[in-house]
């Protein structure tokens, strides 16, 4: 066999000086070579290695490893690459090491050794980054998608949500009701109570709001004191009655010993219009439910 480094003609110290584990077992497995970083960085002395077996040399999980995946595929394909394992060293530590190994036609085989704590180390920490990261990214979409006051979506989410739902309605051929919600008179709230009092009536049409959609529904603040509710699977007669209980739901916040009261415009669609129609319809009947009166609610037409 041609020795390269003496064809480079160097002063070559030889294998223990490499910065990896290298073993040679026999056919039965049997360590017959072992190099210095055994002693030197696993505190495993050689001479002792020399005629056990290097099975000993792992954990009970990677000797069972080696067995059923290391071994077939050394027989089948002669060699393997980076395969990760565990063994314990001279100090009964486990210490992570990758190897790779290559086995000849006498069955002999040539083991390299790497240890892999620091790589392991890192991806721990790579792990525990990204879990800050996707805790981070979770708060943050909370942030841009939640309106601070009331809790509810804000009106950039529900411009990104509702396509999706407006093309379902379309898919499956139901149809979906958009809902305006205006509170009456807000500004006098404001100038006779003051802005805090404005504030809490907003707070407490959020939480209703909240608990009383349904899962799949679409409820969001979409400015001052207006909100926008998208119902899938929704009917006129369903919108109806909804709006019926939504008027009830808000009169039991009270200003002053008197009831909030709204106007609803509902725009019913089956999936063909988009957002921006639907919300042109919708405030069209917000604005004719204002002219009538108030506190009522009208249908697009
Ligand atoms: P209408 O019945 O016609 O809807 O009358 P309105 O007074 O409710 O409507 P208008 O548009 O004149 O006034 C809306 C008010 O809502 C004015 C604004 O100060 C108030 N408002 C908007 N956002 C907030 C908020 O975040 N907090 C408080 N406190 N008030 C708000
Ligand atoms: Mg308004
Ligand atoms: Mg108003």
């Amino acid at each position: 066999m041609v020795n390269t480094l003496d064809n480079a003609n160097l002063d070559a110290p030889g294998p223990d000086a490499f910065q990896c584990g290298a073993l040679i077992t026999d056919k039965n497995r049997t360590i017959i070579y072992a190099n210095a970083y055994f002693s030197e960085e696993l505190n495993l002395q050689v001479a002792s290695l020399l005629g056990t077996s290097s099975d000993d040399l792992f954990t009970v999980s990677s000797k069972i490893f080696i067995e059923s995946y290391l071994m077939p595929l050394l027989l089948h394909e002669k060699k393997c690459d980076e395969i990760q394992l565990a063994l314990i060293d001279g100090n009964h530590k486990r210490i992570s090491i990758m190897v790779s190994a290559k086995m000849d036609d006498k069955g002999q085989i040539y083991w390299s050794l790497f240890s892999a704590t620091k790589r392991d180390k890192l991806f721990a920490e790579l792990l525990d980054t990204r879990k800050k990261l996707e805790a981070q990214a979770k708060i943050l979409h909370s942030m841009s998608s939640t309106d601070e006051l009331t809790g509810l979506m804000n009106r950039r989410e529900i411009n990104l949500r509702a396509p999706e739902l407006i093309n379902q309605a379309k898919r499956f051929t139901h149809t979906i009701a958009l809902l305006m919600i205006d509170i009456d008179h807000f500004k006098e709230v404001n100038d006779t109570y003051g802005h805090l009092e404005g504030d809490r009536v907003l707070k407490e049409i959020g939480s209703r709001l909240k608990t009383f959609g349904r899962q799949t529904d679409l409820i969001a603040r979409f400015g001052g004191e207006e909100f926008i509710m998208l119902l899938p699977d929704t009917d006129a007669t369903d919108a109806r009655l909804l709006a019926q209980r939504l008027h009830n739901l808000m009169s039991e916040i009270e200003v002053n010993n008197s009831p909030v009261t709204v106007s609803i415009g509902i725009t019913m669609s089956d999936g063909s219009r988009n957002l921006e129609v639907l919300i042109k319809q919708a405030d069209n009947a917000l604005y004719n439910a204002k002219s009538n009166g108030r506190n009522r609610t009208e249908f697009a037409q």
